[in-house]
């Protein structure tokens, strides 16, 4: 049997490694070489035309790099990855290669910040028409799509609400116009949802988040397509956007154990919001593992587990919220998500800093949310902390 049709808890310790980076060491190095030597001038000809093994220089490819690549390529049931410095350099590098100036794209209104300012403050100067489409909208998606475009851009389950985004019926519905589906699939993982294999072209990662899982490295990955991946990564050559061989030594080494930890932490999440959903001082939960989520169907026809992430409102105003986060024992205060230590806090001071109180009330972002993303911590530990941070609160 071929690794690539094993189970994603085998491929994400084998791929890449089955044969030793470094002669007879069971684990990979971490190749800290900025070049890299040939005997000869012939061999090092083949290896800079392609048409051998070995690596020209770092910026370009690098071994400790490549396993990392290895691994979420065949997580993802991808012909191609390749990898950046963190996930917005994986996302701008992206859409920077695959755009043109008269070009038109589509995506939705709750894209990650940082891609949003690419869709609202960049493409629009480089002659590229971005029409946002309400992401619970969707028909209006389906037929935002059917006027043409080159690329259709998703991310689903979003942040901070827990939108969900039919992956399958969007793909094809791009397809049928000619463009190119591309999914940030942070949120999910590819233990949790596969986009490639609902018909997106290429899927993108903040491997900072769950691939990574220890909030210890940045980076970023797209796989898909090869024509595609090539065309992005001869883009990247010359931005020199890399992954550095040192934090790809340890998204790799964390992405070992991502089946183990996303597992875990979808449990938990579906527990957490179960309960937080029938607390009397909690307004609303968004967790598309909810059955009163609105997409909840979508996700689970989708998704094989819901995520680690939810997002709650508490009854009250941002001080109500602050004050629930201030109490949180089992929790850093901090931005960012998927990591094995709980992380919570307000789309208010993170994702949404930047929007006026009206602007994150039109996204359907109450000032009192708070997003919790759930670590390998035990549920029932979480559960009791939440509790007396409301109680207290
Ligand atoms: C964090 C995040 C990004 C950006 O990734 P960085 O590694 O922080 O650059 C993109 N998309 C989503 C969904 C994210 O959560």
């Amino acid at each position: 049997m071929e690794l690539k049709d094993r189970r994603p808890e085998t491929i994400a310790v084998w791929a890449g490694e089955e044969r030793p980076v470094a002669a007879g060491a069971a684990q990979t190095p971490i190749v800290h070489s900025a070049t890299f030597s040939y005997p000869d001038v012939d061999s090092w000809l083949a290896a800079a035309l392609g048409e051998g093994p070995g690596h020209i220089y770092s910026r370009n490819t690098n071994p400790t790099v490549a396993v990392f690549e290895e691994k979420v390529r065949l997580l993802e049931g991808a012909q191609a990855a390749t990898s950046f410095a963190t996930g917005m350099a994986a996302i701008s590098n992206t859409l920077f290669a695959l755009l043109n100036t008269g070009d038109r794209v589509v995506s939705i209104t709750d894209s990650y910040g940082g891609t949003s300012k690419i869709f609202l403050e960049i493409l629009p100067r480089m002659g590229v028409e971005v029409e946002l489409v309400r992401t619970d909208d969707l028909d209006a998606l389906d037929a935002a799509i059917g006027e043409g475009c080159r690329l259709v851009y998703l991310e689903t389950p979003t942040n901070p609400t827990l939108k969900v985004v039919d992956l399958a019926r969007a793909a094809a519905a791009a397809r049928a116009v000619g463009a190119i589906t591309v999914v940030d699939n942070t949120f999910a993982t590819p233990i949790n949802q596969q986009p490639l294999a609902l018909g997106a072209d290429l899927v993108v990662h903040s491997a900072t988040k769950f691939l990574g899982g220890h909030d210890d490295a940045m980076g970023g990955v797209l796989a898909g397509r090869a024509d595609l991946i090539r065309q992005v990564f001869h883009y990247r050559e010359i931005t020199g956007a890399s992954l550095d061989a040192f934090s790809a030594y340890l998204l790799l080494r964390g992405l070992k154990t991502l089946d183990l930890r996303v597992r875990r932490q979808s449990e938990t999440a579906l527990a957490v919001a179960s309960w937080l959903s029938r607390h009397p001082r909690v307004e609303t939960v968004c967790y598309p593992g909810l059955a009163q989520h609105p997409n909840h169907d979508v996700a689970a026809r989708q998704m094989r587990g819901f995520g680690g992430v939810l997002s709650f409102a508490v009854k009250g105003d941002f001080d109500a919220a602050k004050r629930v986060l201030g109490r949180l024992k089992l929790a850093h205060r901090a931005a960012s998500l998927g990591s094995v230590n709980t992380l919570a806090g307000p789309p208010a001071a993170t994702s949404h800093v930047e929007c006026t109180p009206e602007q994150r009330a039109r996204l359907g972002i109450p000032e009192a949310l708070i997003r919790y993303s759930c670590g390998v911590e035990a549920a029932e530990d979480l559960i009791q902390d939440l509790d007396q941070a409301l109680a207290g609160a």
